[in-house]
């Protein structure tokens, strides 16, 4: 007997787990399957890459198969609210896997495409919608969408909507479905707003928490690498060589698409998918990097969650994000369902501050490598120069996409309070280590050496990858 069997899921719907090569539910589907199934209204904290979305894509498609009904034109039976089209993408694809033997129509609605197609789909009535929030709005007052008759509701990655501004239409949407209906709140962390949230649109919700708050999962080997900016590009080509799968975190948009033109003269090729890039050109390079064909993505934070691609072996920050949460998201991206992975952080001396706020989330002290053995010679990041000791101001961040922007307004207010005074630890302070003076890996020491003794080179540029990651660009 399966142990999907105990959940209380049919055998047509086990028999498409067991085809996809899931054994056992991992421990957000043993939580979250029975009590969607019993009809309870659920706060989860859960990890990417967890199985979330079987957890509660599965119960919906479970109710349908006992309960095969028609939805009236213009009506959803579910709706799953998520802050990106790439992850809107990426969960219709999960129902179109999990539910190829269950009869169902559904829809994914989404910013950045055109409405007439949108409008016929919503037209036929759907059995589970998937959309941003923005767009679902928009449907719905022009009357193309009603929730008066919608059962359940999801709201995945909370955070992120709450980070995206997207809570004041959040509670708009959910305030138009009928009263007694389902309600499942998920979200990586739990910030204040976000609980109260959940008090104010969910009914008695039952806490499921697979891990502890924000903890980045286990298997991803993290580290630090203290640069100065302008050597984090060099520091990237050395990082890609011979990873199967990487995908490279930027703060603008403009940074992306600079880090796409300097690999490709070096004859590395990469996409960009960020909120300037259309809708087609988003999901080519999602396909390209999918398929293979493309061993690098470099994205900005709206992309983080939408990703799962399994084989990813490295995430790297070339920017420190600027909200810690974003961090255990980016490097989310790795390490998915039970596999290793590496993240490695290029930290300039301006974002050391930032970068303690992520430990501090995170509540562990990553490690870190002075890259700045080679200051003198190189121009590495030397943390007793002059320039080291003045913090710059913070970087601003990517403007969002177009669901986000209508929204911006809502921005979390305690992003700046969480900052403090300067990092005891930032380079600037010198001796200000926390590990001490005596460490060869330290943040605050002048001299840095690798593992063995022997000082490390800066700047991989001169050495250009072998590995798979290496392709004439535009060939
Ligand atoms: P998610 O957190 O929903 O994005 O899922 C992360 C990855 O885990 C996806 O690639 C899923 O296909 C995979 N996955 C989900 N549930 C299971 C399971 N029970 N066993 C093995 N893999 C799973």
């Amino acid at each position: 007997m399966s142990q999907f069997d105990r959940l209380g899921l049919s055998p047509s719907l086990i028999k498409t787990l067991t085809t996809a090569g899931y054994e056992k539910p991992t421990p957000i589907q043993a939580k979250v399957i029975p009590l969607m199934l019993d009809g309870r209204d659920i706060v989860g904290i859960a990890q990417t890459g967890t199985g979330k979305t079987a957890a509660f894509v599965l119960p919906l498609l479970e109710r349908l198969k006992a309960n095969q009904h028609k939805v009236k034109s213009g009506h959803c039976a579910a709706l799953i609210i998520v802050p990106t089209r790439e992850l809107a993408a990426q969960i219709d694809e999960n129902i179109a896997k999990y539910g190829a033997h269950v009869y169902h129509q559904r829809a994914c609605i989404v910013g950045g495409v055109k409405y007439p197609k949108q409008i016929n789909r919503l037209k036929q009535g759907l059995h589970i919608l998937v959309a941003t929030p923005g767009r679902l709005e928009d449907h719905m007052k022009s009357g193309n969408l009603s929730l008066a008759h919608t059962e359940t509701i999801i709201l995945d990655e909370a955070d992120q909507m709450l980070d995206l501004g997207f809570f004041p239409a959040i509670r708009r949407i959910v305030k138009q479905a009928p009263r007694q209906r389902q309600t499942i709140l998920l979200s990586a962390t739990m910030p204040k707003q976000i609980r109260s949230l959940a008090t104010d649109l969910l009914d008695n919700p039952t806490d499921v928490a697979v891990a502890p708050q924000a903890k980045p999962v286990d298997k991803i080997n993290q580290q630090v690498m203290l640069v100065e900016k302008p050597q984090k590009r060099p520091h990237i080509v050395t990082l890609v060589e011979n990873q199967f799968r990487t995908i490279i975190f930027t703060r603008t948009k403009h940074g992306a698409d600079q880090l796409v033109k300097y690999l490709s003269k070096q004859n590395i090729a990469a996409s960009a998918i960020h909120g300037n890039k259309s809708q087609s050109q988003r999901q080519r390079a999602l396909q390209a990097f999918r398929k293979g064909d493309e061993h690098i993505l470099i994205a900005t934070d709206i992309a983080a969650r939408g990703i799962d691609i399994p084989d990813i072996s490295l995430v790297v920050n070339y920017d420190v994000p600027t909200t810690p949460e974003a961090y255990v998201h980016r490097i989310g991206r790795t390490a998915r369902a039970g596999r290793e992975g590496k993240a490695v952080t290029l930290c300039s001396p301006e974002e050391t501050n930032l970068l303690r706020d992520i430990e501090k989330l995170i509540k562990r002290q990553l490690p870190a490598e002075n890259m700045a053995h080679a200051a003198d010679n190189e121009g590495g990041y030397n943390p007793m120069s002059p320039s080291a000791a003045k913090p710059k101001k913070r970087p601003a961040e990517d403007a969002p996409t177009d669901d986000a922007r209508v929204h911006r307004s809502g921005k979390r207010a305690d992003q700046k309070k969480r900052r403090g005074p300067k990092d005891s630890r930032s380079p600037g302070n010198g001796a200000g280590s926390k590990r001490g003076s005596g460490s060869k890996r330290t943040r605050g020491g002048k001299a840095y050496a690798d593992r063995s003794g022997r000082p490390r080179r800066a700047g991989g540029n001169k050495n250009p990858p072998r590995g798979p990651a290496r392709r004439r660009a535009g060939s």
